[in-house]
């Protein structure tokens, strides 16, 4: 069911494995001309144009956009006890990996009496999306909202598009999860009106401000994403999130109903998922098609799933030695990369890039989309060479604070002039040499 990439025999360089690597592809850009003129008319008109746009792209007109907290706590109530408790075990999980995450302010004494502390500050209040249209996501709730949490950040509002079959509400279940997190601030929108609502703010229906937000972050389909990348001037973002990916890098130890079930599972997300089996093992490979080809069938989006598997991002790598299969996996950098070899934690070591690194038979990505405490918001695309998944340091900023007294000024006075005079600022230098006169 994998088309087959057959690597061994050759040592294609880093470059060239980059372009011979399967991968999805997102055409942000064709969106982004769908958006532009939604964010414009958000930002001049607000709330009602927020409406109009929801009404046409969602089906449905909510009352107003901010949902009564009674109405969240209803949602909380009315929720399947075991829904609740999978939630529950998830946030506790999530919270405690987030909170080891917390950085403590430094302080360097850079000379007698000059010092430099950097502290680290929330973002004061960040819009989380969680998407809405084809399914719900009250785990991406969990996954955005643990970590601005845990960094400090004091306001947070939850924004989902607004449901035709729940009365133009969210989901009830996204609702729920917000309550469960403590979030009162919920917000009926979705697409590139909720992002452009997040960033300007307005009034609502009843007169009740909506606040503007300094960061948006979340997942969400390919509008909401050329939305944030049209107004990361106006607003922080967090990583761009294409569709979603898995590596396997197996080896013949590796059980191949398991391989299959993993690859299975995230081709589910979407029709543009990719799965990539990595593997110096011809038997394993083969052991994996007939897997898929008996699973497939029998799973509940078997369409969906067949198309991502069999689509040009999806592909298995034959390479001559697992050394190879670690250079292999480096150069694709995957979102979520499993390691099913002998020896698997000494592999997952010697891996430079991926988003998260899932190590042996018991740590599916299922594992870490829901309950194994580790965030599953993680950069797509090949990002993960560059950036990180959304962390509480995603919602901090560093701020260095100098703090120098005379003599330590002084003591470094002529430096100062020095480099002032040779990039000509010499202004730069008579701030200095001013307070010594
Ligand atoms: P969504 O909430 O992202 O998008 C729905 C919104 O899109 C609607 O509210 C609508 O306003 C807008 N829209 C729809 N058609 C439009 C059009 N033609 N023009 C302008 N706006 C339009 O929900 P979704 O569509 O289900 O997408 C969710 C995405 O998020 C999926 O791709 C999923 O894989 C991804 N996701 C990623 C992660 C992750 O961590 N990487 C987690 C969960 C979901």
């Amino acid at each position: 069911m994998l088309s087959r990439i057959d690597l061994r025999g050759r040592e294609p360089s880093v470059g060239e494995l980059r372009n011979r690597l399967p991968r999805a592809g997102m055409d942000v850009e064709h969106a982004l001309s769908a958006v532009r003129p939604v964010l414009d008319d958000v930002a001049e008109r607000g709330v009602p144009a927020a409406l109009e746009h929801t009404e046409r792209f969602d089906g449905v007109r909510p009352e107003g956009v901010r949902i009564p907290s009674g109405e969240l706590r209803r949602a909380l109530d009315e929720l399947d006890p075991e829904v609740r408790k999978a939630l529950e075990v998830s946030a506790e999980r999530a919270r405690r990996v987030h909170a080891d995450q917390r950085r403590e302010d430094v302080t360097t004494e850079v000379a007698a009496g000059g010092t430099v502390t950097e502290r680290w500050v929330p973002v004061s209040r960040v819009g989380l999306y969680a998407p809405g249209g084809l399914a719900a996501y009250p785990s991406s709730v969990v996954m955005n909202v643990v970590p601005a949490q845990a960094a400090g950040v004091e306001s947070l509002v939850v924004c989902s598009p607004p449901q035709a079959e729940f009365g133009g509400r969210p989901h009830p279940t996204t609702l729920a999860a917000a309550a469960l997190l403590g979030v009162d601030e919920v917000w009926a929108v979705g697409g590139a009106q909720a992002v452009g609502l997040l960033a300007f703010g307005g009034s609502d229906t009843d007169g009740t401000p909506l606040r503007p937000v300094d960061m948006v972050t979340g997942p969400g389909n390919v509008y909401v994403t050329a939305a944030k990348r049209r107004l990361r001037n106006v607003i922080g973002i967090d990583a761009e999130a294409g569709p979603t990916e898995i590596a396997i890098l197996a080896d013949d130890t590796a059980d191949p109903a398991h391989v299959a079930a993993d690859l299975i599972s995230q081709a589910e997300h979407d029709t543009l998922a990719a799965s990539v089996l990595v593997t110096p093992s011809e038997e394993l490979a083969g052991a994996v098609d007939e897997q898929l080809r008996e699973r497939v069938p029998a799973t509940r989006h078997a369409e969906r799933i067949r198309t991502a598997l069999t689509g040009q991002q999806s592909g298995c790598v034959l390479v001559d030695s697992l050394s190879e299969g670690i250079r292999v996996v480096d150069a694709y950098a995957a979102e979520h990369l499993e390691i099913q070899t002998e020896d698997s934690s000494s592999v997952a070591a010697r891996v430079r890039n991926a988003g998260a690194i899932f190590v042996g038979p018991y740590a599916p990505v299922s594992l870490g989309d829901y309950c194994a405490g580790s965030n599953h918001v993680l950069p797509t695309g090949g990002c993960a060479r560059h950036s990180s998944g959304l962390s509480v340091q995603s919602f901090l900023r560093g701020i260095h604070v100098v703090d120098y007294t005379r003599q330590a000024l002084h003591e470094v006075a002529d430096q100062v002039v020095a480099l002032a005079d040779a990039e000509d600022l010499p202004a730069h230098g008579e701030a200095v040499t001013a307070r010594f006169a």
